[in-house]
């Protein structure tokens, strides 16, 4: 029997209705708009495909959008100091300073600037930290779109072996600290793992955040799996033509995983949705007032 393939888009597009709706009343309600602002230093040009679709799903959501392009020589000061402004800027609820920047500029020091209260990538050390103990912060979207997911999927995940590959502070460190505080036993692997295929072959969820496309075999992964592939990755064709694949061997583990998400059409949609819901849930936070509830269904 084939895997159930989870459906990410539609998931992401719910998920983006349901914050429209939330929006909505809190604009009514409370006189809210939560805004997002997005800061792009440089013309890296896959960094603006992202800002401008954040931008468009923003205000799409009926949230304020304040669009900041820097140069790609500006200095750490100057980038510190816009920072600092939308810190002081109560309009703004929710700040991402899309990654990469240039190498010139400190990454950590710029994620820290950012503060921990608008912080809707979760990359904070603070929130790091937050979720680390398991107390309320901002939660990097990746990841928790993954366990939106997994949750909707499988409900009750205490007590299933869990198994990460990858071990990133964006995506495979917060995952695990996600799935833990569901009560899974969680391994992260990496690339200094021995015996990748054995460690991946005693999960019941399998999430693969590695960036290499396809590096785990389908026949790596035991039938009653439920399979989260968060890798993108544009490999060429024959024809000179690219396509995307994951990072696990989709059409192989398809064939008989219990679950699994798509490349593309599975977490890729989920991120920027996510984002949108934090923006909702910092912007409330800060004024003090409860996330209004949206009925499912
Ligand atoms: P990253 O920072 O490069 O981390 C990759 C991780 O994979 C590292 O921990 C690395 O181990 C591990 N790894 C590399 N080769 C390995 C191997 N042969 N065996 C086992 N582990 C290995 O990547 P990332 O930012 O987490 O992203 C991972 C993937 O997710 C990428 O394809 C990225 O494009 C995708 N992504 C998607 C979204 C989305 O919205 N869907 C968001 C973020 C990322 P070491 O630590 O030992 O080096």
């Amino acid at each position: 029997m084939g895997a159930y393939v989870i459906d990410g888009r539609a998931f992401a597009a719910k998920l983006k209705s349901d914050v429209a709706k939330q929006v909505a009343i809190l604009k009514g309600k409370h006189d809210l708009t939560p805004g997002l602002a997005v800061v792009l230093v440089g013309e890296d040009p896959a960094s603006q495909v992202y800002v401008r679709n954040k931008k468009k799903s923003v205000v799409e959501a009926g949230m304020n959008s304040y669009a900041h392009q820097l140069e790609p020589d500006v200095s750490e000061a100057e980038l510190l100091s816009l920072v600092n402004k939308l810190n002081n800027d109560p309009m703004v609820h929710g700040i991402l300073v899309q990654l990469p920047l240039p190498g010139h500029i400190n990454k950590a020091a710029v994620i820290n600037a950012v503060s921990p209260q608008k912080d809707v990538d979760g990359f904070h050390v603070i929130n790091s930290g937050l979720l680390a103990n398991g107390e309320q912060g901002m939660v990097p979207c990746t990841p928790l779109g993954c366990l939106m997911l997994l949750q909707d999927r499988l409900g009750d995940m205490s007590g299933l072996q869990a198994v990460i590959v990858g071990r990133s502070n964006i995506v495979g460190k917060p995952m695990a600290q996600l799935l833990l505080n569901e009560n899974c036993t969680v391994t992260i692997a990496h690339s200094r793992t021995r015996d990748l295929p054995s460690v991946v072959g005693r999960a019941d969820i399998v999430v693969a955040a590695v960036g290499v496309p396809e590096l785990v075999k389908g026949h790596w992964i035991k039938d009653s799996a439920t399979v989260i592939d968060v890798g993108i990755n544009r490999i060429l064709n024959d024809d000179g033509t690219t396509r995307l694949v994951g990072d696990v061997e989709y059409t192989q583990a398809l064939k008989h995983v219990a679950a699994i998400t798509p490349v593309p059409g599975g977490v890729g949609p989920m991120t920027i949705a996510v984002l949108l819901k934090n923006t909702v849930t910092a912007a409330c936070r800060q004024a003090g007032v409860n996330e209004p509830e949206i009925q499912t269904q």
